[in-house]
């Protein structure tokens, strides 16, 4: 039985007790991914981020919060098993705030006009990690949401990831296509995908993103991966 690992959803990264960063990843389309392996007789294990989502029956669902415990767990699951595909679809920070406070950060009493600075550091790419692990899954399928120059922005990206496959989606989706106050592809019920391949570019319409996945998961049932 093949096995895939997905990562999906955002990670949150803590600031202090009661603050973090993160981003709008609901985790719909990696969710939606899994599902659809599964569908197709694949051991799924999913590495998810916090989202408010059913939990996915019939597959491993590994939950993280932050970048390096997705990481962490990710690694482990390729030291520990085989791993045939994987795909990246979560939404990874890119940074996280270098110092966690252990108290709560006050505010600057009786001054509207302070500042307050953080420093970020950067956080371990899970895909590029993924692409050149001496376990390398046989296919490994990155995702780029860009805002602009979609497909040269995902072909580089596919090249410095390491990655077989980079599926680009454009983050915001023309206004004629979605109901109104839902721009972006983020928590967004529709999805258009763009799969490149090494020497092939398929442009997908844009879909429900359960769709979505069932074309990309043919897709790789079709990369004559054993
Ligand atoms: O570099 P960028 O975040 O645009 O790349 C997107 C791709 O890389 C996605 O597949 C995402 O899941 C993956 N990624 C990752 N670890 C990171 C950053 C991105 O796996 N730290």
């Amino acid at each position: 039985m093949l096995h895939a690992l997905v990562t999906a959803g955002p990670t949150i990264e803590r600031m202090d007790p009661v603050r973090y960063i993160s981003n709008f990843s609901s985790g719909k389309q990696g969710y939606a991914i899994a599902n659809a392996l599964k569908e197709q007789g694949i051991n799924v294990t999913l590495v998810s981020g916090p989202v408010h989502l059913e939990e996915p029956q019939g597959m491993q669902v590994i939950h993280v919060e932050s970048a390096i415990n997705m990481h962490g767990a990710c690694k482990e699951l390729l030291e520990t098993s085989t791993i045939d595909m994987a795909v990246c679809v979560a939404a990874v920070c890119d940074w996280r705030p270098q110092v966690y406070h252990r108290q709560k950060q006050k505010k600057q009493a009786h001054d509207e006009h302070a500042t307050q600075t953080v420093t970020f550091v950067q956080n371990p790419d899970i895909l590029h990690m993924i692409s050149h692990h001496e376990n390398r899954p046989k296919l490994v399928v990155g995702f780029a949401a860009e805002t602009e120059s979609m497909l040269d922005h995902a072909r580089e990206k596919r090249e410095k990831k390491g990655c077989d496959w980079i599926v680009a989606n454009q983050v915001y989706v023309p206004r004629h296509h979605v109901e109104e106050g839902e721009f972006s592809v983020f928590n967004n019920e529709k999805n258009q995908l763009c799969l490149i391949k090494e020497d092939e570019v398929i442009l997908f319409d844009l879909m429900d993103k359960y769709k979505a996945a069932k074309m990309l998961v043919a897709e790789m049932m079709g990369a004559g991966v054993k």
